[in-house]
């Protein structure tokens, strides 16, 4: 099969393609719904592949803000990427790469280089055909052996940055032909209380917009709070030149992991196959999910953890880690509720009743944050479970906040902290410019561009044997995804020990400090890395099902 590019027939994997647009509102779970169809199609025995294309400016969310864009999803080799790749990941299992984030701002990027290089020959450098065929190129390269590559377009159609890559894909549908490709467009249909009525307006200006770019979608998602009635998918089906049967309703849905199975009862997956003439009878085995939703909704019991951070205001900021904390609960059998504190409230001069605050608390979580705003309060929460043996995890700058809280309060260095936050003569966190990555050494040049500029991506790291990081994990040899600029200071290690806080995890040279837990406590552990970007519902991460564990334990002590 092949595809032209750049006036070149190029040759393309035998892979077939799904598209997903959104229209009509953003925040539809569109991510979602790719990944339910990857899940799907799991099920049913292929091989899949998920991609997010982001029509922003940015080359990778890495700069913006948590407020603007929610987590930072980081993949094993090292890429920051958008959240949707981490549902990817939870619900398919499959790792993501660096090739799978492809945004507006890299495609010009590698466009404008090659540019410069010369490589299009004195000609006029332009949006068709240029920076589409580098969209296109992005979408076909790096399949490996998948059968489906799902491709997600965020933004909503309508939107000016969303139109090259709508372009993109229109060639490629002609290109590709029907039955090496499909267009799935989520959409809402809102119940209008004033007159009683679900609306298939909005829904039918959408996809007219999607046609007036020359995509004709498939299948609709038809995002929905109440049953969609037969009237009105025969309307939505009229009207949007769609098969009635393609018409799938996808109502709200009391967990996110319920997602795949309601779409297979809608007949979303058989669509799809039909389409590509691929009929099967035997249903797709989705025995694993059951599973889950039945673990979700029929808890044994309950725990609540608190989540000090500071951009609490919008949970998509921790998305991973509230994840993986229902993955924990999953292990356990248990529903995990979780309470989001504005570290800031926390603060020493705002005089609050920790007791009252925290003190209900089943367990306490330190997520990863960057400055100094906000990390008095948890500093306040950390010696809180550590004095009152409240079992706690921290991450990432939960890890070097514990080392602070230990250094001053246990160890009695006050001036301990971390240069992240000023100048201090006892730099227990600092900036480290060089480190080992496998075989290579990796530099880290102070003062170059912010993108990038961090450890990144998955690295190894070796427990001690008999810690209690040892036991969580079983293993003596972990890798785990990490994104950040500084490190706890193994210089420090006796005096850490002393006061009774044991490197239990370091890079496999041993200079790097990853995992640090409290000997005289029955659960205080944190970590360098981010272990929620690794948990799955399927398979709930080892820390998290042994944090929640031992939330549970405190609970029956409360
Ligand atoms: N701000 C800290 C650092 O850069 C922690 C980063 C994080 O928590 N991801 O090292």
């Amino acid at each position: 099969m092949n595809v032209a590019l750049l006036g070149k027939e190029v040759e393309v994997s035998t892979a077939r393609f799904i598209f997903v647009t959104g229209g009509v509102v953003s925040s539809l779970g569109k991510g979602i719904a790719a990944a339910s169809i990857g899940t799907l199609l799991q099920a049913r025995g292929y091989k899949v592949k998920l991609r997010k294309l982001e029509p922003y400016i940015n080359v990778d969310p890495g700069t913006m803000s948590p407020y603007q864009h929610g987590e930072v999803y980081v993949t094993d080799d090292g890429a920051e990427t958008d959240l949707d790749l981490g549902h990817y990941e939870r619900f398919t299992g499959v790792t993501t790469t660096q090739y799978d984030a492809v945004s507006t701002g890299k495609i010009y990027s590698e466009v404008i280089a090659r540019e410069r290089r010369g490589d299009y020959l004195g000609a006029t450098v332009q949006v068709i055909p240029h920076i589409t065929d580098a969209i296109k190129q992005a979408i076909l390269s790096h399949i490996d052996d998948a059968d489906f590559v799902v491709c997600e377009i965020g933004g909503t159609v309508g939107d000016i940055e969303g139109l090259p890559f709508l372009e993109a894909i229109r060639q490629l549908k002609n290109e590709l032909g029907d039955r090496r490709e499909i267009a799935v467009h989520v959409t809402l249909v809102p119940y209008i209380p004033a007159a009683g009525e679900l609306k298939t307006k909005p829904t039918q200006h959408s996809v007219k917009e999607l046609q007036s770019k020359g995509i004709q979608p498939d299948i609709l998602l038809c995002r929905s709070d109440r049953l969609i009635g037969k009237d009105e998918r025969r309307k939505l089906a009229l009207f949007c030149n769609i098969k009635t049967d393609s018409v799938i309703e996808a109502l709200d849905v009391s967990t996110i992991y319920e997602a795949p199975l309601t779409y297979h009862e809608e007949g979303l997956d058989r669509q799809i196959c039909l389409h590509f003439g691929l009929e099967s009878n035997t249903p797709p085995d989705l025995s694993i999910w059951r599973n889950v939703v039945d673990r979700i909704k029929r808890p044994e019991g309950k725990v609540t953890i608190g989540v000090v951070g500071k951009y609490v205001e919008l949970p998509d900021a921790y998305k991973s880690i509230f994840e993986a904390l229902i993955h924990g609960g999953i292990a356990n059998n248990v529903k995990v509720d979780v309470e989001w504190i504005q570290s800031e409230d926390l603060d020493e001069g705002n005089k609050v009743n920790l007791i009252e605050r925290l003190g209900h608390l089943h367990g306490i979580l330190i997520p990863g944050g960057f400055g100094e705003r906000g990390t008095q309060g948890m500093l306040e929460a950390i010696q809180f479970a550590r004095q009152r043996k409240i079992p706690f995890l921290g991450i990432c700058l939960g890890m070097q906040l514990a080392v602070i809280e230990t250094m001053r309060n246990v160890a009695g260095i006050l001036e301990a902290n971390s240069t992240e936050f000023g100048n201090t003569p006892v730099p227990v966190v600092g900036m480290l410019t060089e480190w080992m990555k496998g075989e290579t050494l990796v530099k880290h040049l102070p003062g170059g561009d912010m993108g990038g500029t961090m450890r990144l991506g998955a690295y190894e790291c070796q427990l001690k044997p008999g810690s209690k990081s040892y036991e969580a994990y079983g293993s003596g040899t972990i890798s785990e995804r990490h994104r950040h600029r500084y490190e706890v200071n193994a210089n420090y290690g006796n005096v850490l020990e002393e006061a009774g806080m044991l490197i239990s995890g370091t890079s496999m040279d041993g200079e790097l400090p990853e995992m640090v837990e409290l000997q005289d406590h029955p659960w205080f552990l944190a970590t360098q890395a981010h272990p929620e970007l690794k948990s799955r519902p399927f398979k709930p991460h080892p820390l998290f099902a042994a944090f929640v564990k031992a939330a549970l334990e405190q609970e029956r002590l409360v």
